[in-house]
C-alpha cells in the first residue's frame, strides 16, 4: 500500500477495501464486521441520537487528536442527556495525499477513545477529495444510545435554587489547540481536557435523581452553556469569578493573548445544574473521578434577571456574562 492517501482509496474498489481492512481489527465487533450497507441492531426505550462533525486544525494536538475528539464529543452529546451511548458512526472525508502512518495513528486513537468510553463503530464511510478540496482530514460522528427511565435532563429544567456544578477546569481545550496551531510555548504546556464522560455521568446519576441540566461546555465555553441554560430554563444565574476552577497556565494564556477563560472551548467538561440538598452529594462523586478532581460548584439558579448570567469579579463587582459573539476561535473542535 502506498504511504500517501490516494484519490483511489475513496473509490470503493480494491484500495478502498485493503484501506478499510487495514482498520477493522482496530475497530471490530460483530455489527461493524459484516461491512453491509447499514448496521443493524436492537435498541430499547427512549433513544438519544447526535452528530457532530469535526475539523479541528492542527490534528494533533497535546491531550488528544481529531480522532479521540470525535469520538469523546459525540459520545459525550449523548452523555449530556444522561443517556447511556452505545454506538457510533465514523466517517472520514480525506484530503488527497494524506498520510497513511497518520490515519493509522487516528484510528488506534479512536479505538482507545471507544473503548475507554464503552461505545461501539458499527458504520462508517470513507472518502477522498481532491488535494485542497478538505484540509487534511474531517471526521463526521454519529451516535445512538438509550436513556434509562425516569432519567429527564434538558437546558429547559433549571428551577431556582439549583447549584451549579463544574466538572474541572475551564479553557484547557481551546489554549492547548491554540498553542500547538500557533506554535507558542508556555512554560507549563496545557493539555486538552479531551475526554469520554460516560461513567463520571453515570456516577452523578446514581448519586442523585436531582441532576435536572447537563451540558459539555464545548465552542463558546462556561459563559455560552451557562447563557443556554438562563435563556431555556428562563431564570437567572449568578456565579462567582473565585470559584471557577482555572489553570494557572490556561489564565496566563489567556491574559497575554487577550481571552476570557468563560469562552474557551472545553472537551471533557460537564456543566450541571443540580437540586441544592443533592449539590454536595453530587459535587463530592465528581470528584472521586479521574475526570473531575478539579470540580466547583459555582454558582446558583435565582429567580431574578430571567435569560441573565451574572457574575460576581474577584474584585466583588458584579457583571454580565453574555453570549460570545461571532465566532472566537475558529476550527477549535
Ligand atoms: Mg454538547
Amino acid at each position: 500500500m502506498e504511504d500517501k492517501i490516494l484519490l483511489a482509496h475513496g473509490s470503493g474498489g480494491k484500495l478502498s477495501h485493503d484501506l478499510i481492512n487495514s482498520f477493522l481489527p482496530n475497530l471490530a465487533n460483530p455489527i461493524l464486521n459484516k461491512l453491509d450497507d447499514s448496521a443493524v441492531f436492537e435498541l430499547g426505550g427512549r433513544l438519544a441520537f447526535t452528530t457532530d462533525s469535526y475539523t479541528v486544525n492542527p490534528i494533533f494536538f497535546p491531550g488528544g487528536d481529531i480522532g479521540k475528539l470525535a469520538v469523546c464529543g459525540t459520545g459525550n452529546d449523548l452523555s449530556m442527556r444522561g443517556a447511556k451511548t452505545l454506538y457510533l458512526s465514523l466517517s472520514f472525508i480525506i484530503e488527497e495525499g494524506f498520510p497513511i502512518t497518520e490515519l493509522k495513528k487516528i484510528v488506534a486513537s479512536i479505538q482507545k477513545a471507544t473503548d475507554e468510553a464503552e461505545v461501539k463503530i458499527v458504520t462508517g464511510d470513507t472518502k477522498v477529495v481532491n488535494r485542497g478540496s478538505a484540509d487534511k482530514l474531517f471526521i463526521n460522528t454519529a451516535g445512538v444510545g438509550v436513556v434509562p427511565e425516569g432519567v429527564n435532563i434538558s437546558a429547559a429544567n433549571a428551577r431556582p435554587g439549583d447549584r451549579i456544578i463544574i466538572s474541572g477546569n475551564i479553557g484547557d481545550h481551546g489554549i492547548a489547540v491554540l498553542s500547538q496551531r500557533e506554535g507558542l510555548k508556555f512554560q507549563v504546556p496545557v493539555p486538552s481536557d479531551c475526554a469520554p464522560l460516560n461513567k463520571l455521568v453515570a456516577e452523578m446519576l446514581a448519586a442523585s435523581a436531582n441532576i435536572h441540566c447537563m451540558r459539555d461546555p464545548t465552542r463558546g465555553g462556561l459563559a455560552t452553556t451557562l447563557n443556554d441554560f438562563a435563556e431555556q430554563s428562563n431564570i437567572g444565574i449568578q456565579i462567582e469569578e473565585d470559584k471557577i476552577p482555572v489553570d494557572k497556565a490556561v489564565l496566563a494564556a489567556c491574559e497575554l493573548l487577550g481571552f476570557d477563560p468563560l469562552y474557551i472551548a472545553n472537551e471533557g467538561r460537564v456543566v450541571a445544574v443540580v437540586g441544592h440538598a443533592d449539590a454536595d452529594r453530587v459535587l463530592a462523586k465528581v470528584k472521586e473521578n479521574k475526570y473531575g478532581a478539579s470540580a466547583a460548584i459555582i454558582g446558583e439558579v435565582v429567580a431574578e434577571h430571567p435569560g441573565k448570567v451574572i457574575m460576581k469579579t474577584s474584585l466583588g463587582a458584579s457583571r454580565i456574562v453574555d453570549m460570545p459573539v461571532g465566532e472566537l476561535l475558529p476550527r477549535i473542535c
